[in-house]
């Protein structure tokens, strides 16, 4: 099946959200965010996405080339900075949420995206599974979003008000065959999101789950050479475009940021504990014995 990425092609034209539209209706003017995982991915294609909105980010990573060269490209101290932030060392999420208000004031908006899949969530059968690699999955994707929204609310409630923006993923909701511990890593992280929102939402903080679906970046790219050994990085793109339910478009990290947008946003401001799927009703359409 032939699928093509012209709807979703050049960030934002698809949802009519190009740059000089934004600049008129900017979705977070003066908002200040941080988005862990951010050098790469949807977390980076969310800082851009968030920017072009007029958001200043923190991107907090632990590629610190990637991700001080992702700040450069986003227009430099003005727009965006870079900071190192291991999500499973609580002491540095806290740093980065610390930075966000000690360099602008405040914290509106707090992207819990980074993440490990691949080789690092210990893909194969269960009957195998490392439980090392299992906790490490857990410590990075669970815990390091838990980390997160714990110091966002620090900060946030006291102001009576934020939004908190997870990445989970359609394996949080799904049976995950081969790869357990990236499923239930994210099935955590929709229960952290539901526990948070419950307890939050009186505070005037929102917290919501982005779910996506399969987008070809670093960390889908690194499962799929393992399923399909000797494949050229076109042929292994395509497996993943495929991977998706929607006849003639295929899910971009741009879909995905725009999700994290909405939930971000003021538009947003009576969404809470929901948990957004961008899977184009891939978790919908299997009907059984067909
Ligand atoms: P990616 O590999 O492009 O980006 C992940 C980013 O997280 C990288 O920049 C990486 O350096 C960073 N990271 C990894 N470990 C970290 C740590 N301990 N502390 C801080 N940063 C860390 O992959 P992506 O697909 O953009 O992943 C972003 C999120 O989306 C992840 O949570 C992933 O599980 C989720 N997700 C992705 C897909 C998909 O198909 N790509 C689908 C569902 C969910």
């Amino acid at each position: 099946r032939e699928k093509s990425r012209v709807l979703g092609r050049g960030r934002g034209i698809a949802s009519g959200f190009s740059s000089s539209s934004a600049s008129a209706c900017q979705r977070l003017a003066g908002k200040v965010a941080v988005i862990t995982g951010g050098a790469s991915g949807i977390g980076k294609a969310t800082a851009f996405e968030f920017v072009r909105n007029g958001a200043k980010v923190i991107i907090a990573d632990v590629q610190d080339d990637l991700g001080r060269a992702v700040a450069a490209e986003l227009g430099g101290p003005d727009a965006a900075c870079y900071t190192h932030c291991d999500v499973s060392d609580e002491s540095q999420v806290a740093a980065a949420v610390d930075l966000a208000v000690d360099r602008h004031g405040r914290l509106d908006v707090m992207f819990n995206n980074a993440g490990i899949g691949g080789d690092a969530a210990a893909p194969g059968p269960l009957a195998s599974l490392d439980l090392g690699a299992f906790d490490r999955v857990m410590a990075v994707n669970a815990r390091g979003a838990l980390a997160g929204v714990k110091h966002a609310a620090r900060v946030m409630v006291p102001r009576r008000r934020g939004s908190i923006v997870c990445t989970a993923s359609t394996a949080g909701v799904l049976g995950t065959a081969g790869i357990a511990a990236y499923g239930v890593s994210k099935a955590a992280v929709v229960a952290v999101v539901r526990a948070a929102a419950a307890e939050l939402g009186r505070s005037g903080v929102r917290v919501n789950a982005v779910s996506p679906h399969a987008v070809p970046t670093p960390l889908v790219m690194g499962t799929v050479a393992r399923w399909f050994p000797g494949r050229s990085d076109e042929e292994m793109r395509r497996i993943v475009e495929n991977m998706g339910e929607m006849e003639g478009t295929v899910l971009e990290a741009e879909d995905v940021a725009r999700a994290a947008l909405y939930l971000a946003s003021d538009e947003a401001k009576y969404v809470n504990g929901h948990n957004l799927l961008v899977d184009g009703g891939y978790t919908v359409s299997k009907t059984p014995n067909m």
